[in-house]
């Protein structure tokens, strides 16, 4: 029998993403909006906090099980930033160019060019679950000065993997989901959802 989960999120790539990985274990995935979900707050200093709100949200405006996902990019030389910033690390409008120039223009004087990208998902069985189901996921990396690849989103062109010799806007979507904070997440919730 398959239970439906609401996902806090509208976009349409993690509803097919996570969609086709909750299948096999017998969830089907429908999106926050279907229920008319508005976009929680995500005010908070973690990743963690941040997801749990946003599954807490839908999970008590639906009355059903929820997962939400927090991720982004943490950039060693900046103590962390853009962290949990990353969507709107230039401010408003958010603008994945207009971030990428600030993250170059504030790494310049910097040697280290470290950084990771970072996913949580959270899934809570109601709204008050004392033991929410908690998964991450982390990619090392470094930021390049000079965008390579046309695909991913968001900070990908700038993010280079030295053992792929490329960066991640550089590789194939099944290769990225292979490999990435999300993909790694995922696959760790599947396990413990099991
Ligand atoms: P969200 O968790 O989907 O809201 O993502 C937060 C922000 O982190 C995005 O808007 C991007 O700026 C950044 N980010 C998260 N994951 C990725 C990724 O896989 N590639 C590029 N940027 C990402």
């Amino acid at each position: 029998m398959s239970r439906t989960l609401v996902l806090a999120s509208n976009n349409a790539g993690k509803l097919k993403e996570f969609g086709e990985m909750l299948a096999p274990i017998g969830f089907t995935v429908r999106p926050q909006r279907e229920f008319n979900v508005p976009e929680a707050e995500e005010p908070h200093p973690t990743f963690l906090e941040n997801a749990l709100a946003k599954a807490r949200h839908a999970a008590r405006l639906t009355g059903m099980p929820a997962l939400a996902d927090d991720s982004g990019v943490c950039v060693t030389a900046l103590g962390g930033a853009p962290g949990v910033l990353s969507a709107r690390f230039a401010g408003e409008p958010k603008s994945d160019q207009r971030n990428n120039e600030k993250l170059i223009a504030d790494l310049t004087p910097h040697a280290d060019r470290s950084a990771y990208y970072y996913c949580v998902l959270v899934f809570v069985r109601h709204a008050d679950d004392p033991q929410p189901i908690i998964a991450d996921g982390r990619w090392n990396g470094e930021i390049i000065a000079v965008a390579r690849g046309q695909g991913g989103f968001g900070y990908d062109p700038y993010f280079w993997l030295p053992a792929q010799g490329k960066t991640v806007a550089e590789l194939s979507a099944d290769e990225k989901n292979r490999l990435s904070h999300r993909g790694q997440a995922l696959r760790l919730l599947v396990e413990k959802l099991r």
